[in-house]
């Protein structure tokens, strides 16, 4: 099937003709081809965006809040075909996409409610015979660029704050999972005016640079890798474009003696393989204690053999294949280096030879601090497990990495929770728990896991301005 970009309320191919295969991960067959767009296309979609801004951003917060309704309403309508879009093009099994659906339409609705009820501080006289007062304006035309793990989801966090605080919006999809943007596409057309909101298809290096580069792009937005958020970082710098970062994770498991085992274990198993562990705030990364140790690799070596691997459209399977044949060999290969360095396999270990890019559900015991396996995002379907001595050096090891995005503490010590989750540098911590998200709470990261949140009404915040009004009496 081709694809069409969806550009100033027209669907178009891509200037120069090309397109790129999309290709289905469970099985390795091209699934559809999308437009290969280029600088041309992004100079399309930025003057459309800059046409439709004078009009989107002077509309009134109920408006906008309708207009976000509206697509929340026609995602809901067409939710069984987008669930089966992402599903293929993603290899997410559909046993387990229901939540993140539900999160997509809840994240645009608590948008849609959010843009009436914007806080900034009152009005005031600061100063003899002066009132001062805030305006909180959007910035222009935003882009935001998304990974693969959860496309439409991920576009949401993007456009709902984006369009919210009045801005119009540009969403590139990762090249590898566009289909359910460009479906967003065709049930929206009715909603916004042309140019609100444009979708763009194609490469990072070539459409995403170009956007990132433009003159009159006011922010960009980008979930991705911490490589990609550094070169877009400094790509952006030139024309001192406001930057949104949500980047990779690595996060720590902090397992006390005390805590509910069967719990710990059935929420790694559950949690860690879900989307086949392509999660930034998958539970990956286990520090145990000393007495419980043995018995959690136990539990976790059990468990971990009734994870149902396979076609993602059969309701029985848990675990589908990861999104691409290089992601594939990636963690193979990092799987495979950990074992050399001296990791022990628990369960695991390998590629599922089959059709379509699958690979074990796996956990490595006794990794080294220092090892690339415990430093580095696998993005994965790979849980480790280390041995701690004492809680200081538990919360070393845990904050001893260059990501911060999140981390979770397992205890039945009131005392202990709260000071193990402030000493996480993390931005966020769960509390006998790890995975759970919502609209109201703000997700991003601390060091190199990026800057700005995503959600909540921090979100509208990032992708808007103050101005200070200050009038003399
Ligand atoms: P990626 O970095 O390869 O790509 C992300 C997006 O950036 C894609 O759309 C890609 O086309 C684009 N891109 C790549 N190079 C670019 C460039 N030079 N200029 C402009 N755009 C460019 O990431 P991915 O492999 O799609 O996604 C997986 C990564 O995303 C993981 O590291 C994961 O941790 C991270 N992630 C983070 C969060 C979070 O909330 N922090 C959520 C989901 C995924």
């Amino acid at each position: 099937m081709n694809y069409k970009n969806f550009i100033n309320g027209q669907f178009l191919d891509s200037a120069s003709q090309s397109t790129d295969d999309v290709i289905d991960p469970a099985t390795g067959d091209v699934l559809a081809s999308v437009p290969s767009s280029g600088s041309e296309d992004a100079d399309l979609a930025v003057t459309a965006a800059k046409s439709a801004f004078p009009n989107w951003s002077n509309s009134t917060p109920r408006e906008r809040s309708e207009k976000l309704h509206a697509l929340a309403d026609v995602i809901e309508k067409n939710i069984d075909e987008l669930k089966a879009i992402e599903s293929k093009n993603v290899g997410k099994p559909v046993s387990i996409i229901d939540f993140e659906f539900d999160l997509t339409v809840d994240n645009l609705r608590f948008f849609a409610g959010a843009t009436r009820t914007l806080p900034t501080q009152g009005a005031g006289e600061y100063l003899e015979d002066h009132t001062s007062y805030l305006r909180r304006e959007p910035l222009g035309v935003c882009v935001g660029i998304a990974p693969w793990n959860y496309p439409l989801n991920m576009a949401i966090w993007k456009l709902g704050p984006a369009l919210a605080a009045g801005n119009t919006f540009i969403l590139k999809p990762s090249e590898l999972t566009p289909l359910s943007a460009l479906k967003l596409a065709e049930i929206s057309t009715d909603i916004f005016d042309p140019g609100v909101f444009n979708v763009v298809t194609g490469q990072g290096e070539t459409l995403g640079d170009a956007l990132v580069r433009h003159e009159d792009v006011a922010m960009v937005s980008v979930t991705g890798d911490v490589n990609t958020g550094k070169l877009i970082a400094k790509n952006a710098s030139d024309s001192l474009k406001r930057v949104h970062l949500e980047l990779g994770g690595k996060a720590p498991v902090v397992v006390f003696d005390d805590a509910d085992l069967d719990l710990v274990a059935s929420t790694l198993v559950d949690m860690g393989y879900y989307n086949s562990g392509q999660d930034c705030t998958a539970p990956c990364r286990v520090i145990a204690g000393e007495k419980i140790f043995d018995d959690l690799l136990n539990q976790l070596g059990s468990r971990v053999a009734e994870v149902t691997t396979g076609e993602p459209s059969n309701p029985d399977t848990v675990m589908g294949p990861l999104v691409s044949l290089e992601q594939q060999q990636r963690v193979n290969s990092m799987v495979d280096r950990a074992i050399k360095a001296g990791a022990e396999v628990v369960a695991g270990g390998s590629t599922i030879e089959r059709d379509g890019f699958f690979f074990e559900p796996t956990v490595l015991a006794n990794p080294d601090q220092d090892s690339e396996i415990v430093q580095r995002e696998v993005f994965g379907p790979v849980i480790s497990v280390q041995k701690f001595s004492d809680e200081a050096q538990a919360i070393t090891w845990a904050n001893g990495v260059d990501y911060g995005l999140a981390a979770s503490v397992w205890t039945s010590d009131v005392g202990r929770a709260m000071r193990v989750s402030k000493a996480l540098k993390f931005g966020c911590v769960w509390v006998n728990d790890h995975i759970p998200i919502i609209s109201e709470m703000p997700h991003g990261g601390f060091k190199q896991s990026g800057y700005g949140k995503d959600m909540s009404i921090y979100a509208i915040e990032h992708y808007s301005e103050l101005k200070h009004v200050m009038i003399r009496h």
